[in-house]
């Protein structure tokens, strides 16, 4: 079957609208018409062929679309039901990882678009087991965000056990760290957020930081102070001066993929204290679930800026500068 879609035929080129053609539909998937999909600094990587990618890309990966197709074997959803897709598409469903539901750790994970076509088409063809369900009380053109951005914050919070009065630094005020700041919040924590742009702090407090931090400050005054430090940047800082920010035993998380793709430490300012440095992949269908759930009950959200997809380069071009409040999100609707 032909279906529309919008992406980049070659490294640097613009947005293009084409037809692809999509796979027939597999025993275990669903077939999701695509109304929203968010812009993750991920679709930048697979835009500059820095994951291996084939070309055309069509990226997306934050999808919110109505089921038109069901396979054979699809046991829990519908024709009609309005779901949520992230970044994992599939797993091998055999691994020790996918075994005991980790399956976002699964080797032979599935990316949704990773060499495949993602949400920027007309239709997508999910495996059920990474189709989430929203909420009918959840707002539809805002939700998008949450399956991945979502997702790789509410995990390490989940995994690393942070807890209501644990004092938590989120590093990078963007798509993922807006989010974590509410996410640590609805966990009870005492939020600092750390930006490289002052702009950002009204806006922090807003989201429910108590305390904001300039990456242009000098940190010595916070010194062993933070339980969790979470980096969603997706640049290089000087991790050091976050390090000897974490109190002992504390840890430093890395979501955001620092530029170089390599981080830097002195090797004492992690060993004395037993300080740890840590990691987060997204999240697992089952974590996905419930920060759904969280996010329902506690009003968690990104501030969107809704474009239309013949927006696309300049959306692009605005995330890449730093430019964005906080996630845009691709109208496919109207
Ligand atoms: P984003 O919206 O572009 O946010 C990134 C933030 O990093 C910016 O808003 C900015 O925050 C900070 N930053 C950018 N350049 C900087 C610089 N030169 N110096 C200091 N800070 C800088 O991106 P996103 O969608 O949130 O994604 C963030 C990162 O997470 C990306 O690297 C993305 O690939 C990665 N990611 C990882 C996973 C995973 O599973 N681990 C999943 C999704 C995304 P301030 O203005 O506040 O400084
Ligand atoms: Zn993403």
């Amino acid at each position: 079957m032909k279906v529309n879609a919008y992406g980049v035929v070659k490294k640097g080129q613009s947005f293009e609208k084409f037809q692809i053609d999509l796979e027939d539909l597999k025993a275990d998937e669903v077939q999701v018409k695509v109304k929203y999909c968010g812009i993750c600094h991920s679709d930048i990587h697979l835009l500059d062929d820095d994951w291996a990618e084939e070309y055309p890309v069509i990226p997306g990966h934050e999808i919110v679309g109505e089921i038109t197709e069901i396979g054979s074997n699809v046991k829990d959803f519908k024709k009609g039901m309005i779901v949520g897709v992230g970044w994992q598409c599939g797993s091998c469903g055999k691994c020790k990882s996918c075994m005991k539901g980790k399956e976002n750790l699964c080797g032979d994970m599935v990316s949704t678009c990773v060499n495949k076509k993602g949400g920027f088409a007309e239709l997508v063809n999910i495996d059920e087991n990474f189709v989430f369900e929203i909420p009918d009380e959840m707002d539809l053109a805002k939700v998008g965000p949450l399956f991945c951005g979502g997702a790789t914050v509410y995990n390490p919070l989940e995994k690393y056990g942070i807890k209501a009065r644990d004092n938590v630094a989120i590093i990078g005020i963007g798509g993922l760290g807006h989010l974590a700041i509410q996410f640590a919040k609805a966990l009870g924590t005492n939020v600092t957020a750390i930006s490289s742009s002052v702009s950002k702090k009204e806006d922090s407090f807003k989201l429910g930081a108590s305390n904001f931090i300039s990456t242009d400050e000098e940190l010595e005054k916070y010194n062993r102070t933070f339980d969790f430090i979470l980096s969603t940047a997706s640049a290089d800082l000087d991790w050091n001066k976050y390090l000897k920010a974490l109190a002992p035993e504390g840890k430093l998380c890395f979501v955001g993929v620092p530029s170089s793709g390599e981080i830097k430490i002195d090797y004492f300012e992690l060993m004395i204290p037993e300080r740890e440095i840590v990691a987060g992949s997204i999240a697992s269908p089952t974590q996905i679930k419930k920060l759904i759930k969280l996010a329902a009950e506690k009003n968690v959200y990104p501030i969107v800026e809704m474009i239309k997809p013949d927006q696309l380069d300049e959306a692009f071009e605005k995330l890449r500068n730093n430019q964005v409040r906080y996630r845009f999100i691709v109208d496919f609707v109207s």
